[in-house]
């Protein structure tokens, strides 16, 4: 069952605010559904609201503030069969607006919940696109001059199939956010509650006067009508063919003990997330699952590159890196990237470019030369090779099942480059390096 990880007290949020209160009932409206912790996904905008995920067990994605509509919606064309839940303030409904209209113009099925507490909570309670007029908030000291957003009618109005406007004191919210996550289409609840660090005191709002705002501003409590539109043509024929494509029966099945985590560790310009990427694929044509996660700075050309593969028989259901088994490192940039030195453990093998000092860890080390390989396939090919070489020297792989996979998964324009490189690490598993000593 999907349940709170914590009670309410044992949330970091302010003592009064009205978040735990409406997590409590969404985590009640799982429950009477049997979901189970891997049918949720919890998509966390950023705010006060964005630490939610943490409190519910399920799958969760946290991101950009007022993006999480985006990444949602993402989820769900990826995973049509997860229920997946946006929990946004109403300052990401503010910044993301534009995201939530075209959501519920297209049907995605995908459920918001705005924590609307009328002012952006987290970063001192300045006003946001929900503020009513008048209110005081510090940046509107003299009073909000403008009307609020409404946040339902507009979604309402672009083809939402459930919308409702309740507060978090609703006995009846359950109900309420059952029946959203059952509408198929997109659906919103806009849920007011009390910021008691900022605006409820300022405003002298409480769970009775959360009413009275509801007739003065004109946006009425419950259950709200939308313009239903019937599916288009074109959703359908999407719905189908998005619906977990049945991928060609692999060409080669590869056989693989369990859950396996690789790291390569290097910088900017050697092809690291490239090279980790064809072997994705290898795996995948050879009918295994594979998860790959990329760290790199912004400025992209400069600096650390390091990318992570998860590689296993069943599906990868947590992407998270916990244990590497391997760790591949290729110059100062990766070592310096990889924080968990001491954590790891024995049975970790650890790759090394001969020329790195590396920090203290219990790992097993096993020195490589980078320049062989670049010297046999070229700079940037040598990740490619040196990957492929751990592959084999680890025991993952033997070399004919290896090449095997590789002329069914590697593929585009790069295929015969990637090849030899592939080829050039395999023979050096055979050959070793010449290391001086
Ligand atoms: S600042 Fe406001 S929204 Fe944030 S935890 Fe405190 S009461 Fe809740
Ligand atoms: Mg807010």
């Amino acid at each position: 069952m999907t349940t709170l990880a914590v009670k309410r007290n044992e949330m970091a949020f302010c003592p009064g605010c009205s978040h735990g209160m409406v997590l409590e009932r969404l985590s009640e409206a799982f429950d009477r559904m049997n979901l189970a912790p891997t049918d949720v996904c919890i998509v966390t905008d950023i705010g006060c609201v964005g630490i939610s995920d943490r409190y519910l067990d399920c799958h969760t994605f946290h991101g950009l503030h007022g993006r999480s509509i985006t990444y949602a919606e993402g989820i769900k064309r990826a995973r049509p069969e997860l229920t997946v839940v946006v929990l946004i303030g109403d300052g990401g409904c503010g910044i993301g607006t534009a995201h939530l209209v075209h959501a519920a113009r297209r049907g995605i099925d995908i459920n918001v919940i705005v924590f609307n507490n009328f002012n952006f909570g987290m970063t001192g309670g300045q006003h946001s696109s929900t503020t009513p007029v008048c209110a005081q908030t510090p940046t509107t000291p003299a009073g909000a001059t403008d009307y609020p957003f409404d946040v339902c009618q507009t979604v309402g109005a672009n083809g939402a199939s459930y919308v409702g406007r309740f507060t978090a004191f609703d006995k009846d919210l359950p109900d309420r956010m059952e029946a959203a996550l059952r509408a198929p289409g997109f659906s919103l609840l806009d849920t007011w509650e009390l910021c008691v660090a900022y605006y409820a005191e300022r405003n002298r709002l409480n769970r009775k006067t959360l009413t009275t705002l509801s007739d003065e501003m004109d946006l009425p409590l419950g259950e709200l009508e939308c313009r239903r539109r019937p599916q288009p043509p074109s959703l359908a024929v999407t719905a189908t063919g998005n619906a977990v494509t049945k991928t060609a029966e692999p060409s080669i099945a590869l056989s693989w003990a369990e859950r396996t985590e690789f790291c390569v560790a290097g910088s900017a310009g050697q092809r690291i997330l490239s090279a980790v990427g064809v072997i994705g694929r290898i795996a995948v044509a050879g009918g295994l699952y594979a998860a790959q996660s990329d760290d790199f700075p912004i400025t992209v050309r400069r600096g650390h590159s390091v990318s992570n593969l998860i590689l296993s028989r069943k599906a990868i259901v947590y992407t998270g890196v916990d244990r590497t088994d391997l760790l591949l490192v290729l110059t100062e940039d990766g070592v310096r990237r990889v924080k968990s030195w001491q954590a790891l453990s024995t049975d970790t093998l650890v790759l090394a470019e001969a020329s790195l000092n590396l920090p203290a860890t219990g790992a097993r080390i096993e020195r490589i030369d980078r320049k062989t390989a670049e010297k046999l396939v070229g700079k940037t090919s040598a990740a490619l090779a040196l990957l492929s070489y751990a592959i084999v020297r680890g025991g993952w792989l033997d070399e004919d099942r290896f090449r095997t996979a590789a002329e069914f998964g590697v593929r585009g324009k790069y295929r015969d480059e990637n090849l030899k490189a592939i080829d050039a690490g395999i023979g050096l598993a055979r050959a070793g390096f010449e290391l001086e000593t």
